[in-house]
């Protein structure tokens, strides 16, 4: 039988596992990132956890095929090359060459959010979908787009970056350095300030309380305030589905997709989320078709996406 490493560089933790041809994980590991350390020793814990996870396993070195990796930043999958990652400071890293060497395996590179799409695809909220868009609705708004199982990058590898669509003209400012991004209202941290401009303005409402009790402010702070019925954090759950309900409605405009699946934080309102975002969508997209033709889903495979579509994206590499 056939396995693949997959193995996903987050911002807290690098999370490996050996993965079996039907996208089901039989053995993981994970290690902090530290990713303020030099990269060489990054690097070194990256092969240290690969090998937890064989080990973890069970499975024999050979019947392991190939390796994938999702990676955080620019990177270009046919040379394995990270060209960018801020967080870990990467500049023009030969990932994929140096793990080949040292697994003594093919690697593939791809994009964290893509590698996430891929496996959501392949074993969790978009299985067997001609085609989906995943969005991860956290720190920021990632996105992956597939298209009879393959993962979209365009034609220099950066493609399906739709957190950086404009939704407001001349709006609030992006990390990427534009204005009015989706990202800049439909992420975790937009919806945060989004609360607390709210909780600022209302200083009584539900949500002052719910943040006091727990000493901070999340993305969940308004959806668990407007379901006990404070008006005040209702209308930024609303305007918040309002700014994600027009990118969603832009990418069913634009692609179709089968399904769009959201993950991340905020994914995880599930339905409080999705029943209000599919009213607005399917009443904002082009000739009314939505509802048939697109469902609007919870992501399912949580923190392992990234994972099991690393190894995916390895087993097709591969050939196999
Ligand atoms: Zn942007």
């Amino acid at each position: 039988m056939a396995f693949y490493l997959g193995v996903d560089i987050g911002g807290t933790n690098i999370k490996a596992g050996v993965v079996d041809g039907s996208g089901a994980i039989v053995g993981e590991a994970d290690l902090p990132t530290g990713a303020d350390r030099p990269q060489e020793v990054v690097f070194g814990d990256i092969v240290e956890a690969v090998g937890r996870a064989v080990a973890a396993s069970g499975v024999a070195r050979a019947e392991i095929r190939a390796a994938g990796v999702g990676c955080p930043g620019t990177v270009v999958p046919e040379s394995g090359v990270v060209a960018y990652n801020n967080n870990l400071g990467w500049r023009n890293f030969p990932l994929g060459k140096l793990l080949s060497e040292a697994l003594s395996l093919p690697v593939r590179v791809e994009n964290d959010a893509n590698a996430a799409a891929l496996g959501e695809v392949c074993a969790g909220s978009a299985k067997g979908a001609s085609s989906a868009m995943i969005l991860t609705l956290g720190t920021g708004v990632g996105s992956g787009f597939v298209v009879d199982g393959r993962i979209w990058t365009g034609w220099n590898s950066a493609a399906s970056e739709f957190g950086h669509m404009v939704i407001v003209r001349g709006g609030r400012p992006c990390t990427c350095g534009r204005l009015g991004c989706l990202e800049a209202y439909a992420s975790a941290t937009g919806l945060i300030a989004l609360t607390r401009e709210a909780m600022a303005a209302h200083p009584k409402s539900l949500m002052n309380a719910l943040a006091g009790e727990e000493g901070r402010v999340g993305g969940h702070t308004s959806f668990v305030a407007a379901e006990r019925g404070d008006a005040a954090a209702a209308r930024v759950v609303d305007e918040y589905v309002d700014c994600l309900a027009c990118g969603v409605a832009n990418i069913v405009n634009g692609l179709q997709p089968e399904v769009v699946s959201l993950g991340g934080g905020v994914g995880k309102q599930g339905e409080r989320l999705l029943g209000p975002l599919r009213r607005k969508v399917f009443a904002e997209v082009y000739g009314g078709c939505g509802e048939r033709s697109t469902r609007l889903v919870s992501c399912t495979l949580g923190y392992k996406a990234g994972l099991i579509g690393a190894a995916m994206a390895a087993m097709q590499n591969a050939g196999d």
